[in-house]
């Protein structure tokens, strides 16, 4: 069984003040699932000294220890001002920035060398799906986004369609199980079924307290990755709750 994941996603979103969040999601958290939250670069220090409990992870990191890369930050760096993980290979990051399966891969290769564990995002256009291509799409960005050396401690796949990211459109639960079980059989095929087994894969994509339980008794859906509800602790605490 693979351990339970709640990840809050702040994307370009929070400020030194919103930082008074962790404390209150720490007093509401406590439960077996673990909690995260991936705050924009220049509040990782500040939140990690006010983490208590909660895990905090970068949103990118360059593949590239160091260097003449101007605005980018490493993975020993996120590692350095005390974040565990890093979101990679997000749909905004691939859109946003043309980042590709290999780049995702590099990168994945770095923030392992650093320490990192990695959540690593895939999921498919509405285009995609509507075409029946869903499978193929996500299974391919599975094999070329995921570098040899995954193990149930450096790495957690996060399944975000992308229709369903902050649209308030969340994807049906038979959508999400269909997806996630052929994941699941991806990994085992790759890793062994027993490293397979126990990768978390979360689900992405307009989650909200509202949602959330139903959301959790797929099978095979092992928490969620957050954006919009995770900026509040009213409404992030509730999903927390849900995966306890
Ligand atoms: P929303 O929860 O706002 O739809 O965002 C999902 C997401 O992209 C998390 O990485």
């Amino acid at each position: 069984m693979a351990r339970k994941l709640a990840a809050g996603n702040w994307k370009m979103n929070g400020s030194r003040a919103a930082l008074d969040a962790l404390e209150a999601l720490a007093d509401s958290a406590g439960g077996a699932a673990e909690v995260a939250i991936c705050p924009p670069f220049p509040y990782i220090a500040l939140a990690a000294d006010r983490a208590r409990g909660i895990a905090i992870g970068g949103q990118d990191c360059h593949a590239k220890e160091a260097g003449a890369h101007t605005g980018d930050v490493s993975a020993p760096m996120l590692a350095d001002a005390g974040a565990t993980l890093v979101i990679l290979g997000h749909s905004e990051r691939r859109q946003d920035h043309g980042e590709t399966d290999a780049d995702v891969a590099a990168k994945t290769q770095a923030a392992w060398a650093a320490g990192l564990r990695v959540i690593l995002c895939l999921g498919e256009t509405l285009e995609v799906r509507e075409a029946g291509r869903t499978l193929d799409v996500v299974g391919a960005q599975l094999d070329g986004s995921v570098p040899e050396g995954a193990t149930a401690e450096n790495l957690v796949i996060a399944y975000e369609p992308i229709w369903a990211i902050g649209t308030g459109r969340v994807a049906e639960p038979a959508q999400i199980g269909e997806v996630h079980d052929a994941l699941r059989a991806r990994l085992a095929d790759r890793f062994g079924a027993g490293v397979a087994g126990a990768i978390p894969l979360l689900y992405g994509g307009s989650v909200k307290a509202a949602n959330a339980a139903e959301i959790f008794a797929v099978p095979n859906v092992d928490g969620a990755l957050v954006g919009g509800a995770s900026l509040k602790p009213a409404d992030f605490a509730p999903i927390v709750a849900a995966l306890n």
